[in-house]
């Protein structure tokens, strides 16, 4: 773990490269809180002009290609009672400032959720994951090439998910990597492989904000256009599940670069058997929507069921009933059934 002012130095050079990158003075006042009331209420004072950063991976991403102008940066690394990993009765809490890393490394993880150990193990690079934090990644912007692009390239897309009035680029473009589920103004997917597999996990966010405590289920945390986060509510912690003995999980990931890469399509599985048949399952789809993506008449196919190839094919088919793909993105309907029938097969 870096130091704080190791840190804090770092991020002040990038601050100014970022001034020099954009050849004007801009540096975005930059704060660390030592605790969360006085993150919040740093986040609180700046009405929405704060933006709160904890590996910063995202953000100085975003930033660099402006689209993203804060004029205040809030950093909650400093608190350290968020970046713990307990087991406790209900299952297991992780802080959100606990790094992709970490999960990785962590032996109780590891035999106790290797769904979760699969998911941060085949996210980004080790380098990545050594600075990116759970709740940075679960809350990490769009990937779409029509809203990430800088006007240093002498265009930018000024999209729906920019301005209201926007129009969604990628519907009629280049949409190879954008949804095929859902109908909604912006087509682009969540990007957060640790979502999927939380989902799968029936895992909970704790919160807090000027306004109070939430206890979110990750399937309302996202809307077509981000999450419903206000701009003073940070996340504090994640609460898990245990996963019954003897459950199957698993987590797949079809990536183009296999050492680093967003999912084009993800599976994320959690299934109970007893007595050799299904009791219960859950399996999400990542990469197929803006948010992750419950395949619900997949999972009912399999209840009551014994897992054979031909119940494993039924899922793959059932999960893909509701696709509608956009023009250059048919390709992920396929992958999705390999992907399901693996899952349950594994
Ligand atoms: C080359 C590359 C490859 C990548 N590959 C993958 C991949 O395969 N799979 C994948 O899932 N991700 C991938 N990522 C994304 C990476 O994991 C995220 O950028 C990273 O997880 C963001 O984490 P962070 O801690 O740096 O977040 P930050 O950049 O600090 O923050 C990201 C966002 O989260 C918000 N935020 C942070 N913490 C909190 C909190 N506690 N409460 C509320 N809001 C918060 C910030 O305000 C910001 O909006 C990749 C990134 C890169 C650059
Ligand atoms: S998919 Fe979303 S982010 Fe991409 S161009 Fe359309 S509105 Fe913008």
């Amino acid at each position: 773990m870096l130091n704080r002012s190791f840190e804090e130095n770092e991020i002040k050079k990038t601050l100014s490269w970022l001034s020099k990158h954009w050849d004007r003075p801009i540096h975005p006042e930059y704060h660390s809180a030592s605790t969360v009331d006085e993150a919040i209420s740093m986040l609180n004072s700046y009405e929405g002009k704060a933006k709160l950063f904890s590996g910063g991976i995202d953000v100085i991403s975003l930033m660099k290609n402006r689209v993203l102008l804060p004029d205040v940066l809030v950093n909650i690394k400093p608190i350290k009672r968020l970046k713990t990993i307990v087991v406790n009765s209900h299952g297991i809490a992780i802080g959100t400032l606990a790094l992709i890393n970490d999960l990785e490394r962590s032996g109780l993880i590891k035999d106790k959720y290797p769904i979760l150990f699969e998911t941060a193990h085949s996210i980004a690079s080790p380098h990545i994951r050594n600075m990116a934090t759970i709740g940075g990644n679960l809350c990490q912007d769009s990937r779409c090439w029509y809203y990430r692009r800088s006007p240093d390239t002498g265009i930018s897309y000024d999209c729906r998910r920019k301005r209201e009035e926007g129009k969604c680029y990628a519907r009629g473009g280049e949409n190879q990597y954008h949804a095929i589920m859902g109908e909604s103004g912006c087509v682009s997917v969540c990007p957060s492989d640790m979502a999927t597999t939380l989902l799968a996990m029936d895992a909970r966010i704790k919160t807090v904000s000027s306004s109070g405590r939430r206890l979110i289920p990750i399937d309302e945390l996202y809307t077509p256009f981000g999450n419903i986060l206000k701009h003073d509510e940070l996340i504090t912690r994640l609460e898990i599940p245990e996963i019954p003995f003897g459950s199957k999980q698993k987590f797949i990931k079809f990536r183009l670069r296999k050492t680093i890469d967003f999912a084009i399509v993800s599976v994320a599985a959690v299934i109970k058997i007893e007595g050799k048949v299904v009791s219960d399952a859950r399996i999400v789809l990542g990469g197929v929507a803006s948010k992750p993506y419950r395949a619900v008449k997949a999972e009912e196919c399999l209840l009551g069921e014994t897992i054979t190839e031909r119940s494993a094919a039924e899922a793959a088919e059932r999960a893909v009933v509701d696709a509608t793909p956009l023009s250059k993105n048919g390709y992920k309907v396929q992958i999705v059934k390999a992907l399901v029938r693996r899952a349950v097969m594994s």
